[in-house]
């Protein structure tokens, strides 16, 4: 008997060590342990049994119970690990995918250009001043000599709100504004950048928007030598050291004499190509010595002083500088297009 139960001892150790799952480890217990089991049979049959016989099955069934049920114990353990090892691994997170890229916005380039401007002409001592974008037709036209009946006011006003108010056609009205707010008529200089509108019908060169900043100096003793310095200076910080500028007579109501300059190409070096179109030349901005009729009607007399003013659209600057075809580009607000000008971090 005591052979049986060491036979029934190795085949259970056995049978537990090669069991892989829960179910299987319930039927094996239930086989060598059970009601049904040999083992119980043998149990039952004991007090048949000769005293001594009966002495050694009894130590023989209780270490043939403490090995299988230990035995029991332990390989469920190991199951249980073995299956929660296996779902943790088919449940895996792969912490090492790449998280969704924050975007950083970066600067308009029409900002870039625009403190690039701003940032040389304070460090010539020039003042930046801001003004208000609806205007008053007073500020906006008359005051810069240009009279209801005037008709170089035929391309410029537009975005009436009210007879007398409207959206700004240029930066001038800042100046306006500026001199006569200079109470004892000191010299100075300023520039005023903004938003302009007027009634172009949009195309890749034409925005009913747009942004411009114009320039003011008045003083004692300002000649146009003093503006073709000023411009020079502008170009060459702009597009180049080596441009050069040149001046085109042209008109404008509140200069007298007024230019067109023109700055060569940064392009082709003046040799002609598509940019120039072929001429060697690029025009950047209009300009003028400022005419005494705007300085008299802002308390300055034009016997004592003069000025130079001169205004620039700094998308077409930015277009320049930055091969931009289409002006629409810098309204529509693509990230595409946005983010290849100022890669530095914000
Ligand atoms: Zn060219």
């Amino acid at each position: 008997m005591v052979e049986k139960l060491e036979k029934i001892k190795s085949e259970a150790l056995k049978a537990i060590n090669d069991c892989l799952n829960e179910v299987d480890l319930n039927n094996i217990k239930s086989k060598y342990m059970g009601k049904k089991s040999e083992f119980t049979e043998i149990m039952a049959g004991m007090a048949k049994l000769l005293q001594e016989e009966k002495k050694n099955v009894g130590i023989k069934s209780n270490e043939v119970r403490t090995a299988i049920s230990e035995a029991l114990d332990e390989r469920l353990k190991s199951i249980k690990a073995e299956s929660l090892n296996k779902k943790l691994e088919q449940d895996k997170i792969d912490i090492s995918l790449p998280s969704k890229k924050v975007r950083m916005g970066t600067r308009h380039p029409l900002t870039i250009v625009r403190e690039e401007i701003e940032d040389l002409f304070i460090s010539m001592g020039y003042d930046v001043v801001d003004g208000p974008e609806i205007e008053t037709d007073n500020y906006a036209f008359e005051m810069l000599n240009l009279p209801k009946s005037h008709p170089a006011r035929d391309a410029q006003d537009s975005f009436y709100i009210t007879e007398e108010m409207l959206l700004r056609p240029h930066t001038s009205p800042v100046q306006i504004r500026s001199m006569l707010a200079n109470e004892e008529k000191k010299p100075f200089k300023l520039i005023c950048p903004g938003k302009t509108y007027r009634r172009d019908d949009d195309d890749a060169t034409h925005s009913h928007q747009f942004s411009q900043i114009e320039g003011l100096v008045v003083g004692e003793n300002i000649s146009l030598s003093d503006l073709k310095g000023t411009l020079e200076v502008f170009a060459r910080k702009m597009f180049g050291r080596s441009r050069e500028i040149r001046f085109r007579s042209s008109f404008f109501p509140f200069t007298e004499p007024s230019y067109e300059v023109d700055v060569s190409c940064f392009n082709c070096d003046s040799k002609g190509c598509n940019i120039c179109k072929g001429t060697g030349w690029i025009e950047i901005l209009g300009c003028g010595m400022v005419h005494p009729n705007v300085l008299e009607n802002c308390g300055f007399d034009h016997t004592k002083y003069q000025g130079f003013a001169f205004g620039v659209g700094i998308e077409r600057v930015a277009s320049l500088k930055y091969g931009v075809n289409n002006i629409r580009d810098y309204f529509t607000n693509d990230y595409r297009f946005l983010s290849n000008f100022d890669r530095k971090e914000m």
